[in-house]
Parts: C-alpha cells; sequence; structure tokens
C-alpha cells in the first residue's frame, strides 16, 4: 500500500486551490461539501467559481499564487492545468508547510484523492494508487446503489443517541443493538415516522436490548475452502462478519483472515503441513475458554472442516462443555484441485467411487486398501502426500498398478500461487522432488489435467493477472 487512506479534518481548516478551470471546478465541487475556508487563487476563473466567491463559499483571489499565500493551509491543490505552474505553486504550498496534490500527476502529489460515496456522515473512499480509476468509478457506482440515500440520515440520528447506547454493555450487546437499527428497524422508522420516528424507535429498540438475555458463546466449525475468498460460501462470510473470536488453522490465508471484523481475535491454531502443530486439547481448551465467556467462536479450518481436520474431536469436546455448535461446511481441497485440472472426480465407466486419503496419520504413513487403488481407473484424492510420495509410489506399485497411471499434484490450489505438477506414478517422486513444492499439496491419483496432451508447462496461472489488478 503506497498511500495510506485518512479522513482529514477540514472544519475550519485553510485549503488553498491553485487555478481556475475544469480541474479545479472538480475538486471545488468535492471541498465544498467540506466546511473548510477555502481559498481560489484564479487570474481567471471561471464563472462558477466567481459565484460561490459572492455568495461567501469560498475565497477567490484574482491573481497567481505567491509565498507565504498557502501559511497555515492543510491541503493545497495545483489545478493550473499547467505542469510548470502546477510546479512552481506545488514548491510554494509545501513551503508553507501545506500537503500537497497536483491534478493527474500521483508522482508529485502527497496526497491522491479518492473517489468517494457520500452518505454523510458515512463517507466511503476507493483509491488504488492512481492504477485504475475505471474500477474505483465501478466501485462507486456499485455501492452508490448498495447504500440507501437514507443512511446519512440514520447516522446522523444515530450519533445523538450514542450516549444513550452507551448504557449497553460495550462489545457485542451494543453492536447487536446498533446493527439492528441501521439493517432493519431504522429505515423503516424514518419511512413511516420521520426523523421523530426514528428517535421514538431508538428508544423502543434500546428498551428491548438493555433488558434482553445475553446470547450464550457458541461455536461455529467453518470451512474456509482451499484459499481463495471467493470459495467460501455466504454462510461463512456472514459468520466470520460477526464472530467474536476466530481460531484458525495455519493453512487459511490472510485474505480470508482480512474479512474479520477488526475487533475479532484471531488465534492461529493447528495444522501447518509438517511444521509445529498446536497439541489438540490446547485448540479445545481455547475454543471452549472462549465460548464459555460468551463469545461467538469461528473454528475456521482449511478446505472442509469435516476432510482431515480432527473436527470429531473438537466437536466431541465442545459438546461435553455443554457449548452449542453448528458445522459449516466448505470446498475441500480435492475439489479444489480437480476443478483446476478441469477434471470431474467421478467419471461413468471410468471411476464410480472416489477415495480421500492421508498420506499420513498420527502414526506415520497411512497404510490402504493398496490392491483396489492399484486398479484401472481408480482415483483417490491424497492429502498431505508430499512427504509420503515415495511410500504411496512403492505401495501402489508393488500391488500392480500401472506405473503409467496418471498422478497430478496440485499445489496452493485456488490461490494466486497455484501450480499444476503433471506427472505419472513411475515418475512422481522425482517430478516432485524437482518441482520443489512449498506451499499446500493435493495429489490427484488416477487423473491428469483435462489439456496435458497439448499443455506440457506445469503451471497454469490463470488467477495471477486478475489479482495483480484487483
Ligand atoms: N480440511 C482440509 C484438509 C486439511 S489437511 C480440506 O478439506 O481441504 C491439510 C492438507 O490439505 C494439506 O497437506 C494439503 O494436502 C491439503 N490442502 C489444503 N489446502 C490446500 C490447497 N489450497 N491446495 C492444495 N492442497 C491443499
Amino acid at each position: 500500500m503506497q498511500h495510506f487512506p485518512i479522513f482529514v479534518a477540514l472544519a475550519g481548516r485553510r485549503v488553498i486551490v491553485s487555478g481556475g478551470g475544469e480541474a479545479a471546478l472538480a475538486k471545488l465541487r468535492l471541498l465544498l461539501k467540506t466546511e473548510a475556508h477555502v481559498t481560489v487563487f484564479a487570474v481567471d476563473a471561471a464563472p462558477e467559481i466567481q459565484n460561490w466567491a459572492a455568495i461567501g463559499k469560498l475565497r477567490l483571489v484574482p491573481r497567481a499564487m505567491e509565498p507565504g499565500d498557502a501559511i497555515c493551509a492543510v491541503l493545497a491543490y495545483g489545478a493550473n492545468e499547467d505542469a510548470v505552474e502546477d510546479a512552481r505553486i506545488a514548491a510554494l504550498a509545501r513551503a508553507d508547510g501545506a500537503m500537497v496534490n497536483i491534478v493527474d500527476n500521483l508522482e508529485d502529489s502527497q496526497f491522491i484523492t479518492p473517489a468517494i460515496v457520500d452518505r454523510d456522515p458515512v463517507t466511503v473512499a476507493i483509491g488504488t494508487e492512481g492504477a485504475a480509476p475505471v474500477l474505483a468509478r465501478a466501485i462507486k457506482r456499485d455501492l452508490e446503489a448498495q447504500l440507501p440515500a437514507t443512511l446519512g440520515t440514520l447516522a446522523r440520528i444515530g450519533k445523538t443517541f450514542r450516549h444513550v447506547a452507551e448504557a449497553l454493555p460495550m462489545g457485542r450487546a451494543r453492536r447487536d443493538f446498533w446493527s439492528e437499527f441501521y439493517f432493519q428497524t431504522g429505515a423503516r422508522d424514518l419511512e413511516q415516522g420521520g426523523a421523530g420516528g426514528v428517535l421514538a424507535g431508538l428508544h423502543t429498540l434500546f428498551g428491548r436490548h438493555l433488558t434482553a438475555q445475553d446470547k450464550p458463546g457458541a461455536v461455529a466449525f467453518v470451512g474456509a475452502g482451499p484459499g481463495d475468498p471467493d470459495l467460501l460460501t455466504l454462510k461463512a462470510r456472514k459468520l466470520l462478519d460477526e464472530a467474536d473470536v476466530i481460531v484458525h488453522d495455519r493453512l487459511v490465508p490472510a485474505p480470508i483472515l482480512e474479512l474479520a471484523r477488526r475487533e475479532a481475535i484471531l488465534i492461529s491454531m493447528g495444522k501447518e503441513g509438517f511444521g509445529p502443530s498446536a497439541k489438540q486439547n490446547d485448540i479445545n481448551d481455547t475454543i471452549i475458554e472462549h465460548a464459555k465467556g460468551g463469545a461467538q467462536v469461528v473454528r475456521l479450518k482449511a478446505g472442509d472442516p469435516s476432510v482431515f481436520g480432527r473436527l470429531e474431536e473438537e466437536m466431541t469436546a465442545v459438546e461435553a462443555a455443554d457449548i452449542d455448535w453448528q458445522v459449516v461446511p466448505g470446498i475441500t481441497a480435492a475439489s479444489a484441485a480437480a476443478a483446476s485440472l478441469g477434471q470431474s472426480l467421478t467419471q461413468r465407466g471410468r471411476n464410480s467411487d472416489l477415495r480421500l486419503l492421508t498420506g499420513h496419520d498420527v502414526d506415520g504413513f497411512a497404510e490402504q486398501d493398496w490392491r483396489t487403488l492399484a486398479r484401472p481407473g481408480a482415483v483417490a484424492g491424497i492429502y498431505m502426500a508430499k512427504r509420503s510420495a515415495r511410500f504411496l509410489q512403492g505401495r501402489l506399485l508393488m500391488h500392480g498398478a500401472d506405473p503409467a497411471t496418471p498422478v497430478s499434484v496440485v499445489e496452493n490450489a485456488s490461490r494466486p500461487d497455484q501450480r499444476i505438477v503433471t506427472s505419472s506414478l513411475a515418475t512422481l517422486t522425482d517430478d516432485l522432488k524437482a518441482a520443489n513444492l512449498t506451499g499446500p499439496a493435493l495429489l490427484l491419483y488416477g487423473l491428469a489435467p483435462r489439456q496435458a496432451a497439448t499443455v506440457t508447462l506445469p503451471t497454469i496461472p490463470t488467477r495471477l493477472t486478475e489479482r495483480e489488478h484487483a
């Protein structure tokens, strides 16, 4: 992030705009929404600017800017649409201690103006660091459509009620009260009874929340999917948004954790490939301790919680502690990996069953029904297989599997750094060694990428460019 978004207090402060044409007008339309004291320096100001000056909305100085003109100004805009003049005034304004923005000149600007969705006092600022103004405008349009025009009114009325609402305990209770106001009762009261109706409604709602019983703590075992935030279920997103505490696997990547509320407590515990893993009892204790304290706990597990995630042990522990729980399924790594290959996990005439195996379990390498797996057409999704590849290869060949059986290894499935290694049972160990995988990897035994015959490159970085732009 090269530009850090902040909201600058402008009430009563000086803001300077140098220029009197279109560029200056565009900035002034925004600035006049604030309570700043705006001064425009322009030899030849557009009629609108002259009108604003005439009715006292700004001060117009009909000459070019000079040293000292920007003293005590917080912000100064170079909007002369003339690179030389803008550079001159930028130097002057900087010397006077103001932060400078030059219109359409990212490099020489100390700050940039975002696209703004105005539901005052709710303001959304959208920035792309100058990279994609089209994108900013599209996001602005979407948000404008999403945020009702009444939001500003509600927020203003809400603000006057804040000191009353402080009687509710901080945290969840207060949050529940406000979210019911903004997302349920507020808009209805405004429509039916205007501002007075909203205030009356706030008092009723407040009374109800004040006497409400505390919601008991609960645990949701939630599947985070393979890593792409778009592959979360709606239910998972909702729970992440509401969670007080999130206890997550180390496999859950940052873009998903960022969906948590800012106040949520994030605790990293559990699986990390072959790295140090937290003890299961410690994980159980942490979950239970927070839920007992009244927290809504999300136990966030990579993929699907019911696949090689020790869900059973955690559910049993939570149940024994007499805490409510639910399971929210997620997309397991095998599904994501198959999608990346463009393959179906089952297929008529090829395999009517599918096995999900783990390459190693608590006792080390896991023994399997090798004879069945060695049959032609067998398909299996093998988790945690990186270290056990040699063992798998040996066992399967020993039980008569065809050495030419295709094997695909998908590393970081669904993530921007996804890699696919196309291999066969005979060459698996060597191919894996050469690929030097560092991320979580799923082995799909019996499946080759759909286009394996034509594509020889082991990588399919389709999402990369898209991500880079986002
Ligand atoms: N519950 C998870 C599996 C946890 S076991 C699920 O349903 O996917 C951890 C193993 O999952 C890793 O060793 C790896 O084999 C696999 N895995 C998880 N996320 C993955 C991803 N994005 N890409 C490839 N494999 C992944």
